[in-house]
């Protein structure tokens, strides 16, 4: 349990006192103000024109003149007929403001006149007019002593958010942690070095200062760091880049001397900082205009912190980011984050271990085989096979089984990969069809290409977002490198789909296949831009690619000519062009088990395992795709295939 350094900062919140404390205190206000000056205000009114004729026909006795109202009396004469008929003889009426003649009017009618006394709401409204405003005043500091849960935050916000963990506390060891040896290994000697820091200093030698450790979301970064400090039995604390950062200007700067102070008090520690990336951003990024001084500030603290203090004091600092590619160049001279730790998503090997530590607390059925699934998951960090296990044993517990079945893991990769099933999106027959076609026609084409793993499955559930259906196609392999001619069967897959529309629907497409020959043109441009594949351009770099760990930025191109641009657009349009035309060859060629698959397919609405591949098997590959994925040229003299020849 995390044992927190503010223990004011571990009481509830109090905001719903500080709200009925208002409400008491807005109601006195109310009081105060329209309640408290109606005290005696209770006469009959009369119109001023009234009042001053009453004056001049000499009714008048007595006139208290204010600025806001005037009483008046008048004489006790019983044959003089009351105002408005009434009885009351003390009446009331509102000056107008302009009348300056009204003193002379009174006097010449011998009036006895004079101004009210100072105040007239009595003594409670006194009382309350000098108690509600300190009140008041009283009542916001409190609120904002008591903002961010009881202590007061607003006096702390330069107090660094580190929460510690005390001794062993972290929970985590270095077991927990799976398919990432080669950082733990490196970071095996920090472990050693918090336990037995004589045998260094003795030595004269020193630690490093701050661990960088970059990778991937979800790969185990922080469990990593708190490992360190669960083996080693330190204190660990632990803080965001970001939680450095806040409104006021300084605070970053200031929570960075505090954090420090804390961690030296409590050294040997481990102090780790979660997405180093928000704070240590190169400074040279902001560009000439509008940099973020709050940042540089926060970020020159941690500079001028980590070389104030001494190595071998035992404070060690960790830091983790998967965009190393920008932090700022200061941050990983020697004697800062000079140590670079590379935390990757693992292999096959590192996958079945730690899908063997999640499984630890699931119970298994027999037929469960991690290994088989650690081979169905390449691509997965350690988050995603955490979460893979989950979801296996929430469908197990939904479907009120004792143990987790082999059945359950499938499906829960395949809702990882695909999303959620949709039994409830109904397709009419027609769509249905269409959506038949596309996927065995992605089937067909994927079974003949190279390195691109075994079909597994058809399906014409949709699922997730926006798949109507969809091939699983499974790597058999860890593949780090992908060779040309597998490039180009990967593109001819994924244009299988609209090439079997063309076919079986004369030509007719429909919009289901825009994720495809988006994908398609990707692959095409990165092989041009990218990998330098064309034999036309040569190995050029048209592209900057610029984040390293984090999929799915694009990177912008570099400066080329209008010429090489034009040469990029068509190269790629050659590449995607001759791909749809070998899979419209495959797919003529095997137009009968396509007919075939598919139609079993509307029936069955799911093909897969042995079944589907003895199918598949039948495939016959035609005379010109061997030729074709050697070099990516079609045979001289080739026309482009158009569906319509079919
Ligand atoms: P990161 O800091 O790299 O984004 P985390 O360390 O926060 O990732 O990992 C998130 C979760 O994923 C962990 O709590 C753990 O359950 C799981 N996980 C990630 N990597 C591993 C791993 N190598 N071994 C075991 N579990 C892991």
């Amino acid at each position: 349990m995390p044992v927190d350094t503010n223990n004011k900062r571990l009481k509830t919140p109090r905001p719903r006192q500080f709200g009925g404390g208002l409400l008491i205190l807005f109601t006195l206000l109310l009081l105060l103000n329209f309640v408290v000056p109606s005290f005696g205000s209770r006469l009959p009114q009369i119109a001023y024109s009234d009042f001053v004729a009453q004056v001049q026909a000499g009714k008048v006795e007595r006139a208290i003149v204010g600025g806001d109202r005037i009483e008046f009396t008048l004489k006790p004469d019983p044959n003089t007929p009351t105002v408005d008929g009434q009885r009351s003889q003390v009446f009331e009426t509102m000056p107008v403001a302009l009348d300056l003649d009204l003193p002379k009017i009174l006097r010449e009618n011998r009036v006895e006149f004079g101004a009210p006394p100072p105040n007239n709401s009595g003594w409670i409204g006194t009382l309350l007019s000098w108690v509600v405003p300190p009140l008041i005043f009283f009542g916001i500091w409190r609120f904002l002593l008591s903002r961010g849960g009881g202590g007061p935050a607003a006096l702390t916000v330069g107090k660094s958010k580190a929460r510690i963990y005390s001794e062993g506390t972290t929970g985590v060891k270095f077991n927990d942690v799976a398919g990432v040896d080669e950082a733990k290994a490196e970071l095996q000697e920090i472990v050693d070095f918090l336990k037995n820091a004589e045998k260094y200093t003795n030595l004269g030698a020193k630690i490093p200062k701050g661990v960088l450790l970059v990778g991937p979301p979800g790969t185990g970064k922080t469990m990593l760091a708190k490992a360190i400090a669960g083996e080693a039995g330190v204190p660990f604390f632990s803080i965001s880049g970001s939680e450095f950062i806040e409104l006021f200007v300084g605070v970053g700067a200031s929570r960075v001397r505090d954090l420090f102070q804390q961690a030296t008090q409590q050294a040997p520690c481990i102090v780790f900082i979660d997405e180093l990336d928000a704070l240590g951003k190169s400074r040279s990024q902001g560009g000439m205009f509008g940099g973020n001084d709050e940042r540089e500030q926060t970020l020159n603290q941690l500079l001028t912190e980590m070389d104030g203090f001494d190595a071998n004091t035992g404070v060690i600092l960790l830091a983790a980011t998967n965009r190393p590619e920008v932090l700022d160049p200061a941050l990983r001279r020697p004697g800062r984050f000079d140590r670079q730790v590379v935390v990757d998503r693992p292999d096959k090997i590192g996958r079945e271990a730690i899908l063997n530590v999640h499984a630890r607390t699931v119970k298994l059925s027999e037929d469960v085989d991690l290994a088989t699934i650690a081979v169905r998951t390449p691509g997965f960090a350690g988050a995603d096979l955490a979460n893979l296990v989950n979801e296996a044993a929430l469908l197990a517990a939904r479907n009120n089984r004792q143990a987790v079945l082999m059945a359950d893991f499938n499906e829960a990769i395949e809702r990882v990969i695909a999303g959620l099933e949709k039994r409830s999106r109904v397709l009419n027959e027609q769509e249905k069809k269409r959506v038949a076609y596309h996927e065995v026609g992605h089937a067909i084409v994927g079974a003949l290409m190279p390195g691109a793993g075994k079909v597994e499955k058809i399906s014409i559930v949709p699922r997730g977002v926006g798949a109507l259906g969809y091939t699983l196609q499974l790597p058999e392999e860890d593949r780090f490198l992908m060779a040309e001619d597998e490039i180009r069967g990967r593109i001819a897959t994924l244009l299988g789909g609209r090439s079997a529309e063309e076919l079986i629907f004369n030509n007719i497409v429909s919009t289901g296949a825009s994720d495809d020959i988006q994908k398609a043109t990707d692959l095409a441009e990165r092989t041009v831009t990218l990998y330098g594949m064309s034999d036309y351009l040569g190995p050029v770099a048209f592209e900057k690619p610029q984040q390293q760990f984090l999929d799915g930025y694009s990177s912008p191109r570099r400066a080329v000519s209008p010429k090489v641009t034009e040469e990029i657009d068509r190269e790629v349009k050659d590449i995607v062009d001759r791909a749809h035309h070998m899979a419209l060859a495959i797919l003529n060629q095997n137009r009968d088990l396509l007919e075939t698959t598919a139609q079993e397919l509307l029936t069955k609405e799911v093909l897969e395992g042995d079944t589907l591949r003895a199918k598949l098997n039948q495939a016959i590959v035609p005379d010109e795709m061997t030729s074709w994925l050697m070099t990516g040229n079609l045979p001289e003299g080739t026309s482009l295939m158009q569906a319509t020849l079919a």
